[in-house]
């Protein structure tokens, strides 16, 4: 739309993405007078460069699994070729559906969308840097986001990707380097495996996914191995050199590594360059988010800030749910913090990861006493497809209440398992309700309510 100098707005939304857009259709809604900035695509991360691309990127490289299965339940198929041209066309037409979907709820809404970056003048006052405009708001938002981080300077930076960047290749590279050992760089790593490259992760901590359970990085990272996927770890990279087509990647054990590409997945940093931020007083955290309250008010008192840039829980979902709790709380008359316990999460890497809760160093600090449940089994699918692979489920327990403090799962579709042990967690569940569930009989699912043995048990008393 075109903007007006001297405009006036009840709320102004900095950044169109997952909690933007949410706190601003339903702000407008309870019946604010409502504009959003957006500076890229509406929609956001998720939605242009994040779950949504990327959980089809996963589907698309599980078909070379699927294929592989087939022989053993009688199929034969031909050798399967794979076009990446088609995949990532595909991919980028489904993503300007949605975001033309999204837009479209803006404009159902009634909110003024205005395609342009936008700073904090004041307290009251936005400007838009494409016209210069600048509009007074009572109430302002920002959910900017988080933008990769790199990581030191170090020779030949210029040549890394992130994960911007993998979804717009014009070919899939034969072999990749790629740095980090969070779920986008692990879930990348599987991405690409199972489309055909050559996979190398290089991660700088003793073992990928660091702060989840023990038992589940150790898991995954072993099945990532048979798979075939290079996982250095305890390594950094320290140069890239260009050298003809290809990138020599050097570690930080004087090792290197030829590639077509090399990707940085190290981390996201809340984006808050050039908002004006300092200027206006808003305080940020020692993590390097915005500091908010419960109800993500930010230390100015007309100004609120949700999803990543205030580096609480960086999902989509817990971006949306913020979003929403800000309306309802400033425009609904219904003040509604956010609780971030207990997000259940999923790592779409092969194979997938669900989790909820404590892991079992977390319980073991927190709990008196500490029952521990968990098993490895071989999926059913894999004894005639032959495939060497194996699922694991561990329940943590906390033995005084008998409640059901973490859930952890490797195996098919643990994102979408997880999601529904999260709701028997969110409740308090405890080891006696799963046992009392009838299982569900042939699942993976079943063994959750069928596990009987401790594996180990932790008391306090004794460890003292
Ligand atoms: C590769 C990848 C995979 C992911 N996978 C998952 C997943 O599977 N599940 C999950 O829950 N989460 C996933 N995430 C995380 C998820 O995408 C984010 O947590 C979520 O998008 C955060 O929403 P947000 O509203 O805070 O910010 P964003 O969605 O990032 O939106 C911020 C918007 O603000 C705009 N903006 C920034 N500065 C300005 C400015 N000054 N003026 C105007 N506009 C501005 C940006 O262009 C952007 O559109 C993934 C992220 C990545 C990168």
């Amino acid at each position: 739309m075109a903007v007006m100098a001297n405009h006036e707005v009840d709320l102004f939304v900095i950044g169109a993405g997952s909690g933007g857009v949410r706190a601003a259709r339903v702000a407008s809604a309870h019946g604010a007078r409502v504009m959003i900035a957006e500076e890229y695509r509406v929609g956001g991360t998720c939605v242009i460069r994040g779950c949504v691309p990327k959980k089809l990127l996963v589907h698309a490289s599980r078909f070379s699994d699927e294929f592989g299965d087939a022989a053993g339940f009688g199929w034969s198929v031909s050798e399967p070729t794979f076009h990446w041209p088609t995949l990532i066309g595909n991919v980028a037409r489904e993503v300007t559906r949605l975001e033309s979907a999204y837009t479209d709820t803006l404009e159902r809404f009634s909110v003024a969308l205005v395609k342009s970056r936008a700073m904090l003048e004041d307290a009251h006052t936005v400007r838009i840097l494409s016209s210069g405009a600048r509009i007074r708001a009572e109430t302002i938002l920002i959910a900017t986001g988080a933008w990769p981080h790199y990581g030191p300077k170090i020779p030949g930076l210029e040549h890394a990707i992130s994960s911007n960047e993998a979804f717009r290749l014009s070919e899939l590279p034969r072999r990749i380097v790629i740095q980090g050992g969070g779920y986008i760089a692990v879930e990348f790593a599987c991405i690409f495996a199972g489309l055909g490259s050559q996979v190398t992760l290089v991660y700088r901590g003793e073992n990928i996914l660091r702060g989840f359970d023990g038992d589940v990085r150790e898991h995954l990272r072993d099945a990532m191995r048979r798979r075939g996927i290079t996982v250095t770890c305890g390594h950094t990279v320290v140069g890239i050199e260009q050298s003809g087509d290809e990138y020599v990647t050097r570690l930080s054990d004087g090792s290197t590594i030829a590639a077509d590409k090399v990707m940085f997945a190290i981390g996201r940093r809340p984006n808050l360059m050039g908002l004006g931020l300092d200027a206006v007083g808003v305080k940020i955290a020692e993590h390097g988010g915005i500091a908010v309250d419960a109800y993500s008010r930010s230390s100015v008192e007309n100004i609120y800030a949700v999803g990543d840039v205030t580096h609480r829980v960086n999902l989509t979902p817990v971006a949306i749910r913020e979003g929403h709790a800000f309306a309802d709380t400033v425009y609904g008359g219904k003040p509604t913090p956010v609780d971030h316990t207990n997000v259940p999460t999923a790592v779409f890497a092969e194979p997938e990861v669900g989790v909820i809760g404590l892991t079992e160093a977390q319980a073991r600090v927190q709990l008196a006493r500490l029952d521990v449940y968990k098993t490895s089994f071989r999926p059913l699918k894999a004894t005639l497809s032959g495939r060497e692979t194996r699922s694991f489920m561990k329940l943590l327990v906390d033995g005084v209440t008998g409640r059901v403090v973490g859930c952890h799962l490797v195996g098919p579709d643990a994102g979408e398992l997880i999601q529904l042990v999260g709701v028997a967690v969110k409740m308090g569940a405890t080891k006696a309700d799963f046992d009392a569930t009838m299982a569900v009989h042939p699942t993976a699912a079943e063994e959750l309510v069928t596990l009987r043995e401790k594996a180990k048990s932790y008391s306090r008393e004794a460890a003292e």
